[in-house]
C-alpha cells in the first residue's frame, strides 16, 4: 500500500475546501495547485496578498498581515464551516499550534495533540504510521494512551479498519528496570482489554437485535391473526414501530475501566478518556444496529431505560460472573450517566447528558432532582433555559411529592388538608410520579442515596 490510494480515495470524495495558513512557498503552492488540478480540492490561499499574487492565478486568496494572523484566519474558516482542511504552508509549527488550541478560538478536539508520521516502503505491503515523533516531549502512560488513541482513530480516518498497534521500547520483554518496557505492557493489556470488551458489546447487541426481530415477527404474525384488537382496529400501524435496544449501567461499564473520576469534594466526573469511551461504546451499539436493520423493513432506535428488573438481575448476575471487576456502588445499575444515587454536580449531569443525548435516540432522561417546588415560574424558567442552552434534549424536573394516609398531596411535613402526617412520597423513576412505597427493594436502597438540589432559599436558579 501506498500513497497512490489516497488519491484514488479522494477522487470518490466530494471536493474539500483546503485553508492554506501562508502559502508564500513554491513547493507549498505547487501542492496546492496539483490538488487543484486533480479536481480534489479548492484551495482558500490566506496570507500576504501581494506576494501570492505574483506566485499564482488563484483567485480565493485572503490578505492577512502577518503569519499568525493567517494562521488565526484559516483556523477560524474550519471553526466556522467555512473550509474542511486545514494546511500548514510557511510559517512557524508553533504560530499555527497556537491558533489550533486557542480556548475561545481554536479547533482542538482532544485533551492532547500528537503528530503522526506516515511512511510508504517500496517492498512492504502495508502503510506504516509512527507516533509520536515531535509533539509530545516526554509522555507518561496517560499521554501515551492518548497518542495510541489519537493515531487509532486517524488511521481508521484514513482508511484504516482495525490499525494494528505495536509499542516500542528498547527491549521485547518486559524489564522493570525500563520503564517504558512496563508501560508498554500495561498499556498492551488495557487496550486488548477495552477491545474485547467493544468486541462482546458487539455480540450481544447482535444477539439482542435477533431476539427482537422474533419478538416482533410473532406480534405481526399474531396481528395477521387478528389477535391484537389495537392492530386490527387500527390504533397502532407496526409501521411506525420501532424495535428499541435498552441500554443501562453505562457509568458502570466506564467506571470498569476507571475512567471515572472523584475531585477533591468526593464529587463523581467523567474524564475525557470516559467520554471517549463512551462515544466507542454508542458507535459499537449504532454501527451494529445500522447493519442488521440493511435488511430490514423497519428501525431500530437505542434508548437508555430503566431497566427496573434488568437492573438489579443484571448487577446480581455480574458479582457471581465477575467477581474481581464488578461495580457495585449502588444496589443496581443505573440509567442515569451518572447515577442519581452517585454524588456528583447538576453542571456535571448536565454537560455529560448534552454529550450523549444524541446517541439515545429512542430517549433518553436526564432527572434533575429537586428537593423543594421551585419558588416562581421565573426561576424554574431560568433553570429550563440554562439546561436546554448546555444542548441537554431530554431532561425531567423531578420534585418530591408528599401525600398523607388519604393520599392528599403536598409538598412537607404535614397535610394542609386535614392535618395529618406524610404517609408516602411520590416522584419518577419512569414517565410518571409513583409511590416509593410501590418501588422494589433495590429501587428504595437506590434512592435513599439520591442527592436533591435545593433551590428553595435561592433569589436565582444558580448553576455551574
Ligand atoms: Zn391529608
Amino acid at each position: 500500500m501506498n500513497f497512490e490510494i489516497f488519491l484514488e480515495r479522494a477522487k470518490n470524495c466530494p471536493k474539500q475546501r483546503l485553508a492554506v495558513a501562508s502559502p508564500e512557498d513554491e513547493s507549498v503552492l505547487d501542492a496546492v495547485l496539483a490538488a487543484e488540478r486533480e479536481g480534489l480540492i479548492e484551495a482558500i490561499l490566506i496570507g500576504n496578498e501581494e506576494i501570492i499574487r505574483k506566485m499564482t492565478h488563484s483567485e480565493k486568496i485572503v490578505n492577512a498581515q502577518s503569519t499568525e494572523e493567517a494562521a488565526a484566519l484559516a483556523v477560524g474558516m474550519i471553526r466556522a464551516g467555512e473550509a474542511d482542511i486545514l494546511m500548514k504552508g510557511l510559517l512557524d509549527t508553533r504560530t499555527l499550534l497556537r491558533a489550533v488550541v486557542n480556548s475561545e478560538t481554536g479547533i482542538r478536539e482532544q485533551k492532547l495533540l500528537s503528530h503522526i508520521t506516515l511512511f510508504s516502503l517500496p517492498d512492504f505491503p502495508r502503510l506504516l504510521a509512527a507516533s509520536d515523533c515531535a509533539m509530545v516531549i516526554s509522555p507518561g502512560i496517560e499521554e501515551k494512551r492518548s497518542i495510541i488513541e489519537n493515531a487509532a482513530l486517524f488511521m481508521r480516518r484514513i482508511g484504516v479498519r482495525n490499525p494494528k498497534i505495536a509499542l516500542i521500547s528498547a527491549t521485547e520483554k518486559t524489564n522493570p528496570k525500563l520503564p517504558s518496557s512496563v508501560e508498554a505492557s500495561e498499556l498492551t493489556d488495557h487496550f486488548r482489554n477495552e477491545k474485547d470488551f467493544m468486541v462482546a458489546l458487539r455480540d450481544l447487541t447482535e444477539l439482542n437485535l435477533k431476539a427482537l426481530d422474533v419478538v416482533r415477527s410473532i406480534i405481526v404474525r399474531n396481528v395477521e391473526k387478528g389477535l391484537l384488537p389495537n392492530y386490527a382496529k387500527g390504533l397502532i400501524d407496526i409501521k411506525t414501530q420501532y424495535n428499541t435496544i435498552g441500554v443501562i449501567g453505562i457509568y458502570e461499564a466506564i467506571k470498569t475501566f476507571g475512567y471515572v473520576k472523584e475531585d477533591e469534594f468526593g464529587n463523581t466526573f467523567y474524564t475525557d478518556e470516559a467520554f471517549a469511551f463512551a462515544k466507542k461504546l454508542f458507535s459499537v451499539i449504532h454501527t451494529t444496529k445500522d447493519h442488521f436493520a440493511l435488511d430490514k423493513d423497519y428501525m431500530i432506535n437505542v434508548e437508555a431505560i430503566p431497566g427496573e428488573s434488568a437492573a438489579a438481575k443484571m448487577q446480581a448476575a455480574d458479582e457471581i460472573l465477575y467477581p474481581e471487576t464488578v461495580v457495585k456502588d449502588l444496589p443496581l445499575y443505573g440509567n442515569q450517566f451518572i447515577p442519581l444515587g452517585i454524588k456528583t454536580t447538576l453542571h456535571e449531569r448536565i454537560r455529560i447528558a448534552s454529550a450523549f443525548d444524541e446517541y439515545c435516540n429512542g430517549g433518553s432522561i436526564l432527572h434533575v432532582n429537586i428537593e423543594a417546588p421551585f419558588q416562581n415560574k421565573e426561576q424554574a424558567w431560568n433553570m429550563l433555559d440554562y439546561i436546554t442552552d448546555q444542548g441537554v434534549t431530554y431532561f425531567a424536573f423531578n420534585t418530591k411529592i408528599q401525600a398523607c394516609e388519604y393520599n392528599h398531596a403536598f409538598f412537607g411535613k404535614k397535610c394542609p388538608e386535614c392535618g395529618g402526617p406524610v404517609a408516602t412520597e411520590y416522584t419518577r423513576i419512569v414517565g410518571f410520579y409513583t409511590p416509593i412505597k410501590t418501588w422494589s427493594k433495590k429501587r428504595k436502597e437506590e434512592y435513599e442515596l439520591r442527592e436533591w438540589e435545593d433551590f428553595s432559599n435561592e433569589q436565582e436558579v444558580r448553576v455551574g
